[in-house]
């Protein structure tokens, strides 16, 4: 099973909570700032993720979506 990280940037508060509560490092802190001027964070190691939900469940701004995606096939 692979996992889609969705962020839904204009929601991002940067408070990179999932970034410290994430056990596979998937994020990064972004070159870009949202509407806000805030420094958002980005799934920058996407495929490493295990889906666990700790990102999504403790964003404080419900801002991260966990999608579960059908293994790629190579056919
Ligand atoms: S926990 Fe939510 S609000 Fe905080 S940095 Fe991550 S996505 Fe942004
Ligand atoms: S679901 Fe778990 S492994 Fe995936 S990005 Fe969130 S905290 Fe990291």
């Amino acid at each position: 099973m692979s996992y889609e990280v969705k962020i839904r940037e204009d929601w991002c508060k940067g408070c990179y909570l999932c970034q410290n509560l994430c056990p596979k490092d998937v994020f990064d802190k972004a070159d870009e700032i949202n509407e806000k001027g805030i420094v958002i964070v980005k799934a920058a190691r996407e495929n490493d993720c295990i889906g666990c939900m700790q990102c999504a469940n403790h964003c404080p701004d419900l801002a991260i979506s966990i999608i579960e995606e059908e293994e790629k096939d190579a056919s």
